[in-house]
């Protein structure tokens, strides 16, 4: 890794944490230790927050197209140097470096699409219904804002809430996951070098998430928190936040279904449960994560994932040829472990993998469960790895109330050739965000977010600017 900073970065200067600590970042592939970074207490988080203060006015001012002009430049730089933050990225996250390459495009296209939004914020102008007055609208940035961002993304999960904030002229502080802080310092860096004007962006890695997050949030000047992590962690910030009713953007948990029905293309329904499934080694949010599958195509359906499965390469994300790295840490490994032993102890069948290696890293083999039963707890909680749990179904209202049953709605897959059922599915299922025969959703011009407790707001596309904007509205005599 070329010139990792591993200091905070506040007010567009470098410095240690006030109390001199540091934590420890790990590579999840062997437990070695990649970096000391400076631990950000809760007086340094009030120095990020005084400069992201003392800088919104000023910020606010600069022109629109400046604003948009630096996030352009920002992206070109992140393209240039794609190697080196996937690179970063995958030593410290354990993705393959190919699916690290794939991120840093995915997470500098937010900077490219709200380069081009900056210069689109706009109101309107009406007369009122009655023609006694008129009405004006304006929008305003929200103020400064409080990024909490998780390790399975660490730039995208970054950049989408960056990028459209640069845009709408707001200042932040962003708190990067404690496992993956080193992308995002990276990222802080660059978008000083291209001409972030100081204050604008502060980061501030800490080992205590809690202490530094309620300290900023106890402040009154903050007005805006975007989370991306656990609906755990959501709904303790969306309390947080009624203190001072700080605006919250919430991108929480999923638990997607992934529906194959009977008409549909098999061997595309596989290739699309690949994607679904083992993007990042199933470590996100939207990953498939309940197969539910006709029972006349299950078999084959589940023979042929399992052979793709079964084949993949699993190793150091580092190395040649890998296409399944480690996950995060024990914990998740042991997580996967029990659910996996949980759901063959309700009679589940494993197709291929099933048992952890032994260490060191954190692996896990891409694993495929036949036969799971509906009430099993894989099939009600995230599983966040690479196990791919099947459920058959026999009609459309079983697989639809089987979709929907759980308390998450962040996205539904669904295969099928069939138009009148993909508009009953894009009516009934409770989703966000919906992959009609395709395994991807994600993407910078679309608006990315869930319902139920998956959360609120959504992320790129039109509305994801909206997130960082007040509207305002002006009174006008008729004239
Ligand atoms: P995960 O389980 O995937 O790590 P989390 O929701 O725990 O997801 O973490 C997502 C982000 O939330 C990380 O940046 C983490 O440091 C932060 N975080 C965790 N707990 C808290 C908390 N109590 N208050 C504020 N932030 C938190």
């Amino acid at each position: 890794m070329s010139d990792q900073p591993e200091l905070l970065f506040i007010d567009g200067e470098w410095r240690e944490a006030n109390d001199g600590r540091r934590f420890e970042v790990e590579d999840p592939a062997d437990g070695s230790v990649l970096a000391r970074v400076a631990d950000a207490s809760e007086v340094d988080a009030a120095d990020a927050l005084d400069a992201a203060v003392a800088a919104q006015a000023g910020w606010a001012r600069t022109a629109p197209r400046e604003r948009g002009e630096l996030l352009r430049a920002a992206y070109e730089l992140i393209v240039e140097r794609t190697d080196d933050l996937a690179m970063t990225m995958s030593l410290e996250m354990g993705k393959p470096l190919a699916e690290a390459a794939g991120e840093v495009a995915y997470g500098a296209e937010f900077f490219r699409w709200f380069a081009e939004e900056a210069v689109r914020i706009h109101g309107r102008f009406m007369s009122a219904p009655d023609g006694k007055s008129r009405l004006l609208t304006a929008k305003r940035p929200v103020g400064p804002c409080l990024f909490v961002t998780p390790w399975n993304f660490p730039l995208a999960m970054g950049s989408r809430k960056i990028g459209p904030a640069i845009a709408a002229g707001c200042t932040m502080v962003v708190k990067p996951a404690e496992q993956t802080p080193l992308t995002m310092l990276k990222l802080a860096a660059l978008l000083d070098e291209v001409g972030v004007p100081q204050g604008v962006v502060n980061v501030v890695p800490t080992s205590d998430a809690s202490g530094v997050v309620g300290s900023l949030m106890a402040d009154d000047r903050l007005r805006k928190v975007s989370f991306t992590g656990s609906t755990e962690v959501g709904k303790i910030l969306v309390r947080q936040s009624a203190d001072h009713l700080q605006r919250v953007s919430m991108e929480l948990g999923g638990n997607a279904p992934f529906v194959v029905f009977e008409d549909a293309d098999v061997d595309a329904a596989v290739e699309g449960a690949m994607v679904a499934k083992m993007r990042n080694m199933g470590e996100a949010c939207t990953a498939a994560n309940r197969f539910l599958v006709h029972a006349d195509v299950a078999d084959r359906f589940a023979g042929a994932l399992a052979e793709r499965m079964g084949a993949m390469t699993v190793g150091r994300g580092q190395d040649d040829g890998v296409q399944v790295g480690p996950l995060i840490d024990a914990d998740a490994v042991e997580s996967v472990s029990q659910l996996v032993t949980d759901a063959v102890h309700d009679g589940a069948r494993v197709v291929t993998g099933g048992t952890a290696p032994d260490g060191p890293g954190h692996f896990y083999p891409p694993t495929v469960l036949l036969d799971v039963p509906s009430g099993s707890q894989i099939n009600e909680v995230e599983v966040f790895g690479p196990v791919a749990p099947i459920t058959t179904f026999t009609s459309e209202d079983e697989a639809i109330a089987a979709a929907n049953a759980t308390p998450y709605g962040l996205v539904a897959y669904a295969w099928t050739r069939d138009l009148a059922r993909t508009m009953r599915l894009q009516e009934s299922l409770e989703a966000g965000m919906i992959g009609i025969n395709t395994g991807l959703v994600s993407n910078p011009a679309a608006p990315f977010g869930g319902v139920k407790e998956s959360g609120f707001g959504r992320e790129g596309g039109f509305e994801g600017i909206e997130e960082y904007l007040d509207t305002t509205y002006v009174a006008l005599p008729p004239g």
